[in-house]
């Protein structure tokens, strides 16, 4: 099937960032083409919804044996995130010449980042921030993107797919894309791009199975690691060689009284180990599926926790890990755990038992899961794949989404591939100019 209508914008994959450059651009009055390979999976809050979400549903691990979870929904990984918010950090933007900070706080407002109230935070995790205060830690109630009006206390479903609606995700984006004239096609995968005098033409792939090819001359690639298979195929061979994933270690302890299992995750934590360690504490836990998987695969002296599962208290720690690895063909993967990856996590890891102990966990309680990585990223990098401007060595080809960071974040990441989102829009309304769809004038 070969699309005749001619479009302004083609943006391949419906994540936070693909997802914002849709909204961003349609709302302008461009002809905007959004296409995601996903569906619109509606069955939220368990763990089929995380399966439907990821790609392979969920079972993909590095060359290393450590799993990295790759969205594969309507809406992205943002469906699975726990809604937790950090802004865009300038210690990873500031080197490349990039200030995300009024995009980020036009994206705050949208997505209704607040701290929410102690009710929906609960008990838990309250306990938990005073056993680390106790400790001598710099916890707080942390920022999230969750409308406190729809959600409800002890419920902890964020990462199944919040089904009150409570959480901001990027399909409430791709809906308003859509209402605002954008034409939205969900099953769609996209293969290549089309290049034609060295500038982009469209893009082809199949549809519902069906090969399928669509015009026009800006395509913004949306789509995290299958960025680099698009862009090797049009000739770039470096995207995919070194990317981070933000490594991380849930760490579990029973603490009498209290148990973080339907707590509301990442609500409260500390970014205090950030800046000199590239550390980030915040307490969440697997559901317990997939805590039963994990234990599977490390052995019966985690299997033997299963039964006590719901009166654990999790806290993960998150790192900001080194460039490294690279993506193969298909899903397989290189990334290794590197030895300041390894430090990092050991540091958090000791940090959390210190203050899970100060809670009254027992030390022969307390679990520390392998390591794994949520947050796919930095595969496309600004100023080695993309420039400032988030666009490649071919002329209207731009990729906008967690793989243009230049390095790891470390962090929760939706805010800021919103805000690049929110970046690339205003550059392509500068660059096309003119009239637009509806013959005004854009904004
Ligand atoms: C369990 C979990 C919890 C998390 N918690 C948080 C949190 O609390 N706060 C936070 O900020 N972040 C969190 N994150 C991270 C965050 O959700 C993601 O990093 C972020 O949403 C990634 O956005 P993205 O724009 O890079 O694209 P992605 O979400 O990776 O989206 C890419 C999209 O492109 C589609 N696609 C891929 N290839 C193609 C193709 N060839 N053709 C068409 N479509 C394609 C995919 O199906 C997908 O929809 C969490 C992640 C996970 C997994």
């Amino acid at each position: 099937m070969a699309d005749t209508k001619e479009y302004d914008v083609i943006v391949v994959g419906s994540g936070a960032g693909g997802a914002t450059v849709a909204r961003e651009t349609a709302l302008r009055g461009r002809r905007v083409l959004l296409l995601e390979r996903g569906g619109r999976f509606g069955w939220l809050g368990n763990t089929l919804t995380v399966a439907m979400s990821l790609q392979r549903f969920g079972m993909v691990q590095s060359r290393e044996g450590y799993s990295v979870t790759f969205g594969d929904t309507y809406g992205g990984l943002s469906l699975l995130s726990a809604g937790c918010a950090v802004p865009p950090p300038q210690a990873v933007f500031g080197p490349c010449g990039i200030d995300l900070s009024s995009e980020a706080a036009e994206a705050a407002r949208e997505m209704r980042v607040q701290v929410l109230p102690d009710e929906l935070i609960g008990r838990a995790n309250l306990r938990l921030l005073e056993a680390a205060v106790d400790a001598g830690y710099g916890w707080r109630r942390m920022e999230n993107f969750i409308d406190p009006e729809r959600c409800v206390p002890d419920c902890g479903d964020c990462m199944l797919g919040c089904r009150r609606g409570a959480k901001f995700t990027a399909r409430q984006f791709g809906d308003e894309a859509a209402a605002a004239g954008a034409d939205v096609l969900l099953h769609t995968t996209v293969r290549e791009v089309i290049v034609e005098g060295g500038r982009v033409a469209g893009v082809r792939g199949s549809r519902l199975g069906v090969p399928a090819s669509f015009r026009g001359g800006t395509v913004v690639l949306s789509g995290g690691v299958s960025n680099v298979h698009i862009l090797r195929r049009a000739g770039i061979e470096r995207a995919g060689r070194g990317f981070c994933c933000d490594w991380l270690q849930f760490v579990g302890g029973i603490v009498p009284g209290i148990s973080t299992a339907r707590a509301n995750p990442m609500t409260v934590g500390t970014l205090e180990h950030y800046e000199a360690d590239g550390i980030a504490l915040l307490p969440v836990f697997p559901n317990w599926s997939m805590f039963a998987v994990v234990a599977f695969f490390t052995g019966l002296r985690h299997l033997l926790k299963i039964p006590r599962f719901w009166s654990y208290s999790g806290i993960m720690v998150k790192v900001r890990d080194e460039t490294a690895g690279e993506l193969y063909r298909g899903t397989s993967f290189s990334k290794p755990v590197t030895e300041r990856d390894r430090k990092r996590l050991d540091k958090g890891v000791g940090i959390i038992r210190s203050i899970l102990k100060k809670a009254g966990a027992r030390d022969d309680s307390i679990v520390a899961l392998k390591p794994s990585g949520a947050h796919p990223s930095a595969t496309c990098r600004i100023g080695d794949v993309v420039d400032v401007n988030l666009e490649t060595e071919i002329r209207g080809l731009y990729c906008c989404d967690a793989s243009v960071f230049p390095s790891s974040l470390g962090l929760p990441v939706v805010w800021t591939a919103v805000s690049l989102g929110k970046r690339l829009a205003a550059h392509l309304d500068r660059r096309l100019g003119g009239v637009t769809r509806s013959g005004a004038r854009s904004r």
